[in-house]
């Protein structure tokens, strides 16, 4: 039988919670600079979700949205920052989640480091994960 895959998540002060109601996309770590801008750290763990598995349950007006290149928004708590999706104007239909403000506890686990070769340089990856110079 169909089992519905069901998440919820929300930012660090719990103003904005949302839910994704289907699957939930390979988790790549990105160390591209602006993914360690965003986040203040040395990568930001990120996954693709369909928009319209994504539903925002409390705390809508705080979805700030940054346009962070020309063809990218970044959508992040305005009251505490948090960083929630990214938005591509090429793949409007699709959303990339970042997975630290999931509270559903996941199963999967990550698949892949991209844009290594943008990765600070006091960082050690210290898995055994495939590593990609940028997108694969
Ligand atoms: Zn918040
Ligand atoms: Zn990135």
């Amino acid at each position: 039988m169909y089992e519905e895959k069901r998440y919820s998540g929300s930012c660090l002060c719990g103003g904005l919670r949302y839910e994704v109601q289907g699957e939930i996309g390979e988790l790549l770590q990105c160390h591209c600079q602006r993914c360690r801008k965003a986040n203040g750290t040395a990568f930001a763990t990120n996954a693709l979700i369909q928009k319209a598995d994504f539903k925002i349950l409390q705390g809508a007006h705080l979805l700030k949205k940054f346009q962070s290149t020309a063809t990218a928004q970044r959508c992040f708590c305005a009251d505490c920052g948090s960083p929630i999706i990214s938005i591509k104007s090429d793949t409007p239909e699709l959303y990339r989640l970042r997975i630290g403000t999931l509270d559903t506890p996941l199963q999967q686990k990550p698949t892949k480091h991209i844009f290594v070769a943008y990765k600070a340089e006091w960082d050690n990856i210290c898995d055994g994960l495939a590593q990609y110079d940028e997108r694969p």
